[in-house]
């Protein structure tokens, strides 16, 4: 038997990483049985669902690398949909039912001029037993379905509701294995009565727990439910979301944490997913994107510091190849880059150095100008010996350490850091001189000896 899975989101709003994980379980287990995967926008729901929110999902699921093998829209499908009711009531499944006798009946004094929802809907003929199906995760279980009564399956003869247009769709997509969020679990029966209704194969059921905010309460707009895109705007590799978010509820047998899609593919089971909620906690999250950023090649980081890179930057290719190291060591998210170039940032000196005070130029322990103009006019002859093209951050600090280590490394090398930044935070001296360029640097020392003279 070939293997086919799905997502089924409804575009109703932004989706958050903890429906992405399911849609990734989904993908994840089709391809282990080289089976399809397919994306089923649920947008029954007029009123609610929203192109922007739909072509989000798609989006999302491409920027995921989450290819899915079909795409299918349920609201292309109220034709099939209206077949299968009609098909319901005719085999006498299910009955038109009048809601106002119904209320009646039920023993409430029902005023015609308040009308509570409709006057019929279609109800389906509970046959009141106990449904039994084996979950994938969490095993056996049982319900008695006599308490659903008879649940209503459409509004009217061409609008179904969730419950039958999602078994309507899946059995026609042929779908074998239903990986889907725990919210869904109570739904379950009700589907099952209404696959065995219409004679279909009854699908394998895998429900996966939920994701939890750190504080273990439900993920929220406020905690962690963001849009997945919106990692992508701050700069997020989609791998490292891919490798996070399969190791929310599930984890190899051996203790990897670094997993490529590949290798997740290769040992993921269904089996082994926890039944308990797993914490979605976004330090985490960061630290796998740190591991990935640092796996990067300098052209793939390149392409993805792109967008956050100040513009001046982008015209000077040099400068930006000696950054790449400094950049991989200080961010977490390619937004993080943006900070550090801010006029208050670590690294705005490169393209601009500010007014600072010449008090700045004197190391804390031995504040005496004279002693730091000495250091810094010594400094700049020593540099003054290295060419343009061999003012490397190694150069640079092989030429000066000799003289600093002899003369006290914070007497020479704190005034020269300020000189070449004039900032208080900065990378060291070396790297910052080698940032910015021989001549850049010399011109700046010449600026700080006249600021102490
Ligand atoms: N459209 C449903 C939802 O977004 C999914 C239904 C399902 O996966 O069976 O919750």
């Amino acid at each position: 038997m070939s293997i086919i899975t799905r997502f089924a989101p409804s575009p109703t709003g932004y989706l958050h990483a903890g429906n992405y994980r399911t849609a990734l379980f989904a993908y994840i287990f089709s391809h282990q049985h080289d089976g399809a995967f397919i994306l089923r926008i649920e947008d029954t729901d007029k009123e609610r669902s929203k192109k922007e929110y739909e072509d989000n999902i798609i989006d999302s699921l491409n920027w995921l690398g989450l290819k899915y093998d079909k795409m299918e829209r349920q609201s292309d499908r109220a034709d099939v949909h209206a077949q299968y009711i009609k098909k319901l009531i005719d085999s006498g499944y299910a009955y038109i039912s009048n809601e106002i006798e119904r209320r009646e009946a039920a023993g409430e004094v029902v005023d015609p001029a308040k009308k509570a929802g409709r006057d019929t809907v279609i109800r389906f003929k509970n046959p009141n037993k106990k449904v039994i199906f084996e979950d994938l995760i969490r095993g056996r279980i049982e319900f008695d379905t006599t308490e659903l009564g008879d649940f209503v399956i459409a509004r009217s003869l061409n609008e179904p509701v969730f419950h039958l247009a999602v078994v309507i769709d899946d059995a026609e997509e042929g779908i074998t294995h239903i990986i889907r969020g725990e919210d869904h679990i109570s739904n379950t029966p009700r589907h099952i009565l209404l696959y065995e209704a219409l004679g279909f194969p009854i699908p394998r059921y895998a429900h996966i727990p939920l994701l939890l905010s750190t504080d273990r309460s439900k993920l929220s707009k406020r905690k962690g439910a963001l849009p997945i895109t919106e990692y992508r705007q701050r700069g997020y590799v989609p791998q490292a979301v891919i490798n996070y978010l399969a190791l929310l509820g599930w984890h190899p047998s051996d203790d990897r944490e670094i997993l490529t899609l590949p290798e997740i593919i290769k040992d993921f089971s269904l089996e082994r997913v926890q039944k308990s909620g797993a914490i979605f906690d976004e330090e985490k999250l960061l630290w796998f994107n740190r591991e990935y950023i640092a796996k990067l090649s300098d052209e793939e980081f390149s392409t993805y510091a792109e967008t956050f890179i100040p513009e001046w930057l982008h015209t000077h290719s040099e400068q930006f190849k000696k950054l790449i190291p400094v950049l991989r060591e200080k961010i977490s998210t390619f937004g993080d880059i943006q900070k550090l170039f801010d006029v208050n940032g670590e690294l705005a000196f490169i393209h601009n150095i500010s007014s600072y005070d010449s008090n700045m130029l004197l190391w804390k322990k031995n504040p005496d100008p004279s002693i730091a103009k000495k250091h810094l006019e010594e400094s700049s002859t020593i540099l003054t010996n290295l060419t343009q093209t061999e003012f490397t951050a190694d150069a640079v600090k092989s030429a000066l350490w000799p003289y600093a280590e002899a003369n006290g490394k914070g007497d020479v090398l704190w005034p020269l850091r300020v000189a070449l930044t004039g900032q208080e935070r900065s990378p060291d001296p070396f790297t910052s001189a080698s940032l910015i360029g021989r001549e850049e640097s010399l011109l700046r020392i010449a600026t700080a000896i006249k600021k102490l003279s």
